[in-house]
């Protein structure tokens, strides 16, 4: 909490002091599953918001954010005490929790999500810190999850991993997301994330010697030409590793970017030169190099990166970023509520970041919608998915595992996303339990049943029912194998990877 002093005026701190203390009367006697009491978790909750330099507003909403649900304290008592605006946002907070404690049962529950949620974020999405206090709500929420039967579990992990981390995505909110992510993975499937966490683990090990000594050139090459930078190693996260071998045949050794070396340099022209001191340095691998600070990812997302191979052959990522570009990465749309909102302003002025991260495209659409949804006019939800869960699908097996999918998969898709051999040897297709033809796309929440049969091999005439990369390769090394010629480059071509 210590930020909050330098954060915050005299007055601002008493309001939080006094929403502390009526969060904490308003809770009495109630205790979580854990056994821990109540006010614990809202408080939680607004320390992550001044961590994430949120506003005093949203800090004491974040506070107060349980007492209407769990209290029964009158929202005009809220703006009584605390202001409209503070009013407002527990408002929000407590809408997306009704909806979603609404949808009770499992089955029924998860196809839908996804549009109840998106419409209540439009609904509430006038503003944004609905959503991003949802996201501490919820993070605290999974981290102490393990208190909570394990089908409860996995609803929340599965809810977390489709619509909250994309949600902090979109907000480039990496650190959130990441946390989200990392959460939610080890509850939906804990074998898995512990062999990956063990694999990273191990190649951690025998990747660090080198990388010490790769280090070491690259400082003294940037020392030499007087940059001021910082450097560390950033390692890929077990679910973003997770979703990296899918796309690689699960084969370990062709993921370069296990360990990325970041430079943070003062600007953007030293970022380009520190990009070509490294080129001069190692060769870089020419389809590797992405200039997202001149093409900003759509969250904002900015960074030079680039893989290189040194003279011993080490394959080493290295993203290059200015201090701006950092803090973006890392806090996102949260952190430019409050006390940095100047430093961006100042920061897009002199030049030091491309633009302004308040100009993201989908939350101007989102409040515009807002808008129309209040003055009762029509508004086009297929479109607002889009932008909120651009694209990806999420499909399950009849067992209710789930994938996830490139937007637009088809059946065959699916097959080689749960395995190579059900892929190959499948012979038919149920989408929610009915028989159906191998081009249809499929959509978030369908079922998918894959019927198989061990005399089925793949024929040329399958690549035209994938798109993703994955089958695609998987069908054609199995074409080769049979002797049958395909062509060399991709009828679709591969999906910039993210
Ligand atoms: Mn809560």
């Amino acid at each position: 909490m210590e930020k909050a002093g330098d954060a915050f005026s005299k007055d601002q701190l008493a309001k939080l002091e006094a929403a502390v203390a009526f969060a904490t009367d308003c809770h009495t006697g109630q205790k979580r599953r854990s056994g821990e009491r109540y006010v614990v978790h809202p408080l939680t909750v607004a320390g992550f918001l001044i961590d994430w330099g949120l506003d005093i507003d949203s800090v004491v909403a974040g506070a107060l954010h349980d007492v209407v649900e769990d209290c029964d304290v009158k929202l005009s008592e809220i703006k009584q005490r605390f202001g409209e605006q503070v009013a407002f946002l527990v408002d929000g907070v407590t809408k997306l929790g009704k909806v979603r404690a609404g949808m009770q049962d499992i089955d029924t529950y998860l196809p839908k999500t996804k549009d109840n949620l998106t419409k209540l974020l439009i609904a509430t999405g006038a503003d944004v810190r609905v959503i991003i206090i949802k996201l501490a709500d919820r993070l605290h929420n999974l981290q102490t999850l393990s208190s909570l039967p394990p089908e409860k579990q996995r609803k929340i992990a599965r809810e977390s991993l489709e619509v909250f981390a994309p949600l902090a995505d979109r907000l480039n909110m990496g650190q959130v997301r990441v946390q989200i992510e990392e959460l939610s993975f080890s509850f939906l499937d804990p074998t898995r994330f512990n062999y990956l966490r063990k694999q990273i683990k191990s190649r951690l090990g025998r990747a660090s010697k080198k990388l010490d000594h790769i280090r070491e050139e690259v400082k003294a090459i940037l020392k030499k030409n007087h940059i001021k930078f910082e450097m560390d190693g950033r390692v890929k996260s077990i679910y973003s590793f997770h979703k990296k071998l899918a796309k690689h045949n699960q084969n370990i050794e062709s993921i370069y970017d296990i360990i990325a070396l970041r430079i943070v340099v003062k600007d953007k022209p030293t970022c380009y030169q520190v990009l070509g001191l490294i080129h001069h340095l190692y060769t870089p691998m020419i389809n590797r190099i992405k200039d997202y600070i001149a093409v900003p990812k759509q969250n904002g997302y900015q960074s030079l990166h680039t893989t290189v191979i040194t003279r011993d052959e080490h394959i080493v990522e290295f993203q290059i970023r200015t201090a701006e570009m950092h803090e973006y990465a890392e806090k996102g749309l949260a952190a430019s509520f409050h006390y940095n909102e100047q430093k961006l302003t100042d920061a897009y002025k002199t030049g030091r970041i491309a633009r302004l991260p308040a100009e993201l495209n989908w939350i101007f659409e989102l409040q515009t919608a807002a808008a129309q949804l209040k003055a009762g006019q029509k508004v086009d939800m297929k479109k607002m998915r889009l932008h909120l869960f651009s694209d990806k699908i999420f499909v399950y097996t009849p067992k209710g595992d789930i994938f996830e999918l490139p937007e637009g998969s088809m059946p065959l898709d699916f097959a080689y996303r749960v395995h190579t051999d059900i892929g190959k040897n499948a012979i038919g297709f149920k989408i929610n339990g009915r028989i159906s033809k191998a081009n249809t796309r499929l959509k978030t929440g369908d079922v998918v049943e894959i019927l198989t049969s061990p005399k089925t091999k793949p024929t040329i005439d399958w690549l035209d029912r994938v798109i993703s990369p994955f089958a695609r390769n998987k069908i054609r090394a199995a074409l080769r194998q049979q002797g049958t010629k395909t062509l060399s480059s991709p009828a679709n071509p591969p999906k910039k990877p993210s």
